[in-house]
């Protein structure tokens, strides 16, 4: 083991109790800094899954279902200050088990603390409405919570992930099973650990660590779970939709994107640069809102090309450990894919690379950021996601031209624009096939009250801000006549 953990990873937690897979089964952690292992977790299965839904619901039924919203938001609250206590600890469990440089898996560790701020706070401040109707009726509206939520996590930012769907269900007064990814849910367990801590009641918080064709499934499926929320791939969220849909159960499905940034001729480049780079390699670019297509014009399309270039020289890839800028990709696995990419990318001209480490270990994940220019808007670097530290440089004649380009994907999680010309912002802002537009400016996943969820291949439903409050729960409308 790397470091000594603060916690037994090998177990459930299942109305409130630490408890092993009811298999007895466990799977490896590695850690994809050099590919050592870290601990077993439980392989939790369908028996833990009826488990923790079974201790989920008798939570609603009893102390955790009777909690007020302002007491809701309490225990959130505390949570939150309990979590800024423990950032660095959380910091240093989420490097070694993601590969995410300390820096990064901090800042992750801080934005969990805000989700449970921002969700306690607005616990008890969600409301609903009258509505004028017949002569002689008083009608209202309730919210109230789906019950059972369930909450599919990837591994790619378990914590800050953690933070927006089970902080917004909790609040709403959901109780909740989480399935993290079986390559990391060390925070997870950390997590859940902490909310015990703040005085959750039993049940309203299960954690099945697991695989997802097993545990995961069986969670997607089950009929007694009110409400699904899943974060990964195209792929596996139809599949956990397919399954949600048999017991007709909401699903919000966040399934990544190829979210693009415009530069026009007239953007302040000083500003601009920084974001152009930034959002395509932090979390080694394994980032669902990661922008992995830079369209710049061409009368700034050189001095863009040759200064991004000048950035990825600087790239240096290392252990999460030694903070370096960027970190190992989650697995072997995940680097066999880029480097499919890649190869993909033989064509291409490569305008600029990073470079890894000489004292990186060789069973470390890593892959070299690699920036690609005057890439075609049809080859697969520019349309597919590759879920590594790889962007596409596409140049672009009028703003015309630009959105045709930044539409013609499959997703549209964010997009960005930069440019000085106002009526060119807003006229983008509306016309860009996105569930969030930045202008000038780029927030991948930033920001805890913004609502945050795409269109088309990206996903449906919103998590963050308000928004997801709306979404982890249901409206219920009173009508009552009196005369
Ligand atoms: P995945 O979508 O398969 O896994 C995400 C979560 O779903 C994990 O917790 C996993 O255990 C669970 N899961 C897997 N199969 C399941 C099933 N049949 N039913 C229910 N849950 C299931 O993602 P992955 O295989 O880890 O990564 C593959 C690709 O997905 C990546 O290369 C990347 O392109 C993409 N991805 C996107 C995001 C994102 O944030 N949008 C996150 C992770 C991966």
């Amino acid at each position: 083991m790397t470091q000594p953990l603060w916690f037994d990873p090998t177990l459930c937690l299942i109305g409130g109790n630490w408890t092993p897979a009811a298999s007895g089964d466990s799977l490896p952690l590695t850690n994809p800094s050099d590919g050592t292992e870290i601990c077993r977790i439980p392989r939790g299965s369908g028996a833990d899954i009826d488990a923790a839904v079974a201790a989920a619901r008798t939570a609603l039924k009893g102390d955790w279902g009777r909690k007020t919203a302002l007491e809701r938001g309490r225990i959130l609250t505390r949570l939150g200050q309990l979590v800024l206590e423990r950032v660095d600890d959380l910091a240093r469990l989420e490097a070694m088990d993601v590969g995410k440089p300390l820096t990064q898996a901090r800042a992750d560790a801080i934005a969990l603390a805000r989700y449970c701020e921002f969700y306690g706070g607005a616990a008890d401040k969600v409301m609903g409405e009258t509505i004028p109707y017949l002569d002689g009726y008083t009608v209202y509206t309730l919210r109230e919570p789906h019950g059972v939520t369930g909450h599919i996590v990837p591994w790619n930012y378990p914590m800050q992930i953690i933070g927006r769907s089970v902080g917004a269900a909790l609040a709403m007064g959901n109780a909740c099973v989480l399935k993290p990814a079986e390559e990391a849910c060390l925070t997870a367990l950390a997590f859940a650990h902490l909310a015990q801590q703040a005085g959750l009641p039993a049940g309203a918080l299960n954690v099945v660590p697991g695989l997802g064709a097993e545990a995961g499934a069986a969670l997607s499926g089950h009929p007694g779970v009110n409400h699904i929320s899943f974060t990964g791939s195209v792929a596996t969220g139809a599949l956990v939709q397919q399954a949600a849909g048999r017991n007709v159960v909401p699903v919000t499905l966040e399934l990544g994107g190829k979210s693009p940034q415009l530069v026009f001729d007239d953007a302040d480049l000083d500003a601009a640069l920084p974001f152009l780079v930034n959002a395509g390699i932090q979390n080694a670019g394994q980032t669902c809102s990661a922008s992995s297509r830079i369209l710049v014009q061409r009368g700034v399309y050189d001095q863009v090309k040759s200064r991004m270039a000048e950035a990825y020289e600087q790239l240096s890839v290392g252990p999460a450990m030694q903070d370096f800028r960027v970190g190992p990709l989650i697995s072997d696995r995940q680097k066999q894919i880029v480097n499919s990419f890649l190869d993909k990318g033989a064509d291409l001209i490569i305008a600029a690379e990073g470079t890894i480490a000489k004292d990186a270990p060789e069973t470390g994940a890593y892959v070299r950021p690699t920036l690609f220019a005057d890439v075609p808007p049809d080859h697969p670097l520019a349309r597919d996601e590759i879920f590594g530290p790889v962007q596409v440089l596409i140049p672009f004649d009028t703003e015309e031209q630009a959105l045709t380009i930044a539409n013609s994907t499959d997703y549209g999680l964010v997009a960005s624009v930069w440019t000085r010309d106002g009526a060119r912002q807003m006229r983008l802002a509306k016309t860009l096939h996105s569930g969030q537009v930045f202008i000038n400016n780029y927030g991948a996943g930033g920001g805890v009250e913004l609502p945050f969820g795409g269109v088309g291949k990206s996903g449906h439903g919103r998590e963050k801000g308000f928004e997801a409050l709306y979404g982890f729960s249901q409206l219920k409308t009173v009508a009552a006549f009196h005369g």
